[in-house]
């Protein structure tokens, strides 16, 4: 065992870690207030090759594999967690298309997800009566001549108005119940985005309802075959729990990095705050359990890039990062005391962008569901 990064994870993080401080972090605060979506970050992402780390170059990717994956995902969300969201869904739909797809599709869509040139991509599984229970969804796909033809609506969609490509699942066949996957492209008939939700953090992603009304979708965009599509579902989901860990670790030490700095220099009864135990203790148990998450993270992503099973360890990296990662923003903004609860300063925001974390991809109950069903199987 050692715990040393390689070369090339080394210099992702690096990479990465410059152009979040360099780029993303001066312009975070602005984006969150003006609920903006992040182009200009996506497109230096993509030119990078940020947004096909998880597919090989012959498809225009980079295939930096799952840990640097996780490096780049913490980093970028540790300058701004809007981009980091926009970067995540990206490199799942990409990586789906790949693991999915055929020989066609696969040319079709990957070389642009990765440049930027197809726009983000987006991933639309939850609906209004179905989050949790996924399998619930209403949303069908009738199969007319060469056709398949959806009608439903899709909510809570990450990238749906910015995305060239969307994965929907859609119930293909009723008895027995099977549900498909289906590559949706910008501009079809009858598929229209809606207005994007005023969320309470992560304010610049963009995350808009999808409805369909009679869309028609050619058969060559059926993803894998008629009954894949929760199989491809919950694939996606298992190697995304790896980047949501990592996008709430990246968002907990930035507020820690911040709690630091602040009680440093914040003086009360002639001392500096950090010179309180009660202080250093926030700050240790911070630090604590933002390494710990770390570790369980680069557990889950080592074994997904040694291609051995990680449905117990990515569950179990999530639902620890990210509540590892909202306790570090609470104990910031505690820190930061009434400068912690005003928008002068950053921590606020990250309480708000962090809080999601333990939501979507799959909530902390439903972790702990899947972890548990492990132990008890
Ligand atoms: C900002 C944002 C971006 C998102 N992006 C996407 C996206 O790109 N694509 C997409 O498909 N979805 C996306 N989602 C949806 C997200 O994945 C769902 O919100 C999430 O899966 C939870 O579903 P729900 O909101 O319907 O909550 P519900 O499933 O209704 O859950 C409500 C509460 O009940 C609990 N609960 C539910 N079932 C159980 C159970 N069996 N046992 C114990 N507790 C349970 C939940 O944990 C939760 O606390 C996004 C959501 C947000 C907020």
């Amino acid at each position: 065992m050692h715990f040393d990064l390689n070369e090339e994870q080394l210099q992702v993080e690096e990479m990465v870690r410059s152009l979040a401080r360099k780029s993303f972090v001066p312009k975070a605060a602005a984006i969150d207030e003006e609920s903006r979506y992040p182009e200009e970050n996506m497109r230096q992402l993509a030119e990078l090759g940020l947004l096909g780390m998880l597919f090989p170059s012959a498809y225009g990717g980079s295939e930096t594999g799952a840990v640097a994956y996780g490096i780049a995902l913490r980093e970028v969300a540790s300058g701004c967690a809007s981009t980091a969201v926009g970067m995540a869904v990206t490199n799942m739909v990409g990586e789906t298309i790949f693991r999915f797809g055929n020989e066609e599709q696969r040319r079709k869509f990957l070389p642009g997800l990765a440049s930027g040139s197809l726009g983000a991509g987006a991933f639309a599984l939850t609906e209004p009566g179905a989050g949790s229970d996924a399998g619930g969804m209403k949303t069908s796909a009738a199969e007319d001549g060469d056709h398949y033809v959806l009608s439903g609506t899709k909510s809570f969609i990450t990238n749906g108005t910015y995305a060239g490509v969307t994965i929907v699942m859609a119930v293909t066949q009723k008895e027995p119940r099977k549900i498909g996957a289906f590559l949706v492209e910008q501009g079809t008939p009858g598929f229209t985005v809606g207005k994007a939700e005023r969320k309470m953090g992560l304010k610049g992603s963009n995350t808009v309802s999808l409805a369909f009304d009679e869309c028609r979708i050619p058969k060559r965009n059926l993803l894998g075959g008629i009954g894949d599509g929760l199989r491809a579902a919950f694939s996606a989901l298992d190697g995304g729990r790896i980047g949501i860990a990592s996008q709430a670790i990246g968002i907990g030490q930035a507020a820690l990095d911040a709690a630091v700095a602040y009680a440093k220099e914040r003086k009360q009864f002639g001392q500096p705050i950090a010179e309180f135990q009660a202080i250093q203790w926030m700050l240790a148990d911070a630090a604590t359990e933002l390494e710990a998450a770390q570790l369980l993270v680069y557990r889950a992503a080592c074994l997904k890039d040694q291609g051995k099973p990680f449905t117990r360890e990515a569950p179990m990296a999530k639902v620890f990062a990210t509540e590892a990662g909202n306790r570090a923003c609470h104990k910031a903004v505690q820190i930061l005391g009434g400068y912690g609860y005003v928008r002068e300063y950053p921590v606020e925001r990250y309480l708000r962008d962090v809080r999601v974390t333990t939501i979507y991809e799959g909530t902390s109950e439903v972790q702990r569901i899947v972890i548990s069903r492990n132990l008890l199987r």
